[in-house]
């Protein structure tokens, strides 16, 4: 077990922003990170779990405690059964899920971080989402200080949202274990608009398996959203706003202020959700409310390639970030009514 004293934390998250930690421990058994979450738990000493670091916001004056780096490791397959341990990359599990013909996260390519991490807010992208595939997820329970295995319907998965997620320092989770689909090489079936018309394809049709994971990365790349250290606009927490979920009465008042703002004609983009809900686009928002690509004069930017991934040109602070995500939140609140929430868990800060 590795351990280091007033460490820098921003070379471990994908914005590259952060203070130090007054200790830092990377663990690589899964006894190794119950041993540690118990020690500091029982002294009292507040604790991070991080895996790639790709969903945090860490405060400039960093993190006074221990960190828990999570570096296990452990892809295991039986049958159409995948276990992954929490320290795995995600984005290489997906790759070898492909390559062994197994079909049902192939759309969740190029999401960085690690496979511990995607049951915490329900990792989707392009028509999949991990609740759809995830059988149980064992974890470290610091309450009851015991390790459990919880069920699918245990983990209360939604948009973005999870019992991990409501719970935030309870569970640790330690393993993920996934059901896929042995579709003769095919996909899953393509839920996602975009990917189907770029594939040529219906919606709700299957394709070549691969076919599926490569046109995602494409897609995906072409957003700055695949990982790539000489691209600035990937030095980001990816979508920094989820999509916000208005109630009936919400929505008409928003559909008025949109009139209002930009016409009869203008049609926000609307899904249905749960309960009589309706589902609308943050970027749609931010960039009505005048927030375009490439926004800002800081070290701290909208990306040129996508508006909902606020990024760090390379010489940001934490705190310029979150004068750039107040600007937009307050912005797209005056314009349209409408509060964003952010994605990203934030560390000791707040927007
Ligand atoms: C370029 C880019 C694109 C992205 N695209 C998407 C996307 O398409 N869809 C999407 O849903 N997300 C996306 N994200 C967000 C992010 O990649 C995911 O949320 C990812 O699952 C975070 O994993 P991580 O290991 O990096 O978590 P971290 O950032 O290290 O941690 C995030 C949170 O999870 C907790 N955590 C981490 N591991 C554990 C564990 N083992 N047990 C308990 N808690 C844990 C942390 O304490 C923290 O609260 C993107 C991010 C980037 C930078």
């Amino acid at each position: 077990m590795q351990e280091l004293h007033d460490a820098p934390l921003a070379p471990l998250t994908t914005l590259r922003l952060g203070g130090p930690a007054r200790r830092l421990v990377e663990a690589t058994t899964d006894d190794e990170v119950v041993e540690t979450v118990r020690a500091a738990d029982r002294g009292g000493v507040p604790l991070l779990i991080v895996g790639g670091g790709s969903n945090l916001v860490i405060g400039d004056q960093g993190f006074d405690g221990t960190v828990l780096r999570i570096a296990t490791t452990g892809f295991e397959l039986d049958g159409t059964d995948l276990t992954l341990a929490a320290g795995e990359v995600w984005t290489d599990a997906v790759a070898h899920t492909v390559e062994a013909g197994l079909a049902g996260i192939e759309c969740l390519a190029g999401i960085p971080g690690s496979a511990g991490a995607t049951p915490i807010q329900n990792v989707g992208a392009y028509g999949q989402e991990v609740s759809s595939t995830i059988t149980e997820v064992t974890a470290y329970d610091r309450r009851a200080e015991e390790t459990v295995v919880l069920t699918n319907a245990e983990c209360a998965f939604s948009y973005r949202h999870s019992r991990f997620k409501a719970d935030p320092d309870r569970y640790v989770v330690l393993r993920v274990g996934f059901r896929l689909e042995d579709a003769n090489g095919q996909s899953a079936p393509v839920r996602y608009a975009e990917v189907a018309r770029s594939l040529g394809v219906g919606q709700g049709e299957r394709v070549e398996l691969a076919l599926a994971r490569e046109k995602v990365l494409e897609l995906r790349a072409g957003k700055g959203m695949v990982l790539d250290p000489a691209d600035h606009d990937t030095w980001s927490a990816g979508s920094f706003f989820t999509n916000p979920v208005l109630e009936p009465g919400q929505y008409e008042a928003f559909l008025a202020r949109v009139h209002d703002r930009l016409g009869p004609e203008s049609a926000p983009p609307a899904y249905p959700a749960a309960d009589g809900r309706t589902k609308t686009s943050a970027a749609w928002l931010i960039d009505r409310a005048g927030f375009t690509k490439g926004y800002g004069t800081g070290p701290a930017r909208i990306s040129t390639k996508h508006t909902l991934a606020l990024t760090n040109r390379g010489a940001a602070k934490t705190e310029d970030l979150l004068t750039l995500a107040r600007e937009v939140r307050d912005g797209v609140r005056e314009a349209f009514g409408v509060e964003l929430v952010n994605e990203p868990v934030m560390v000791g800060v707040a927007l």
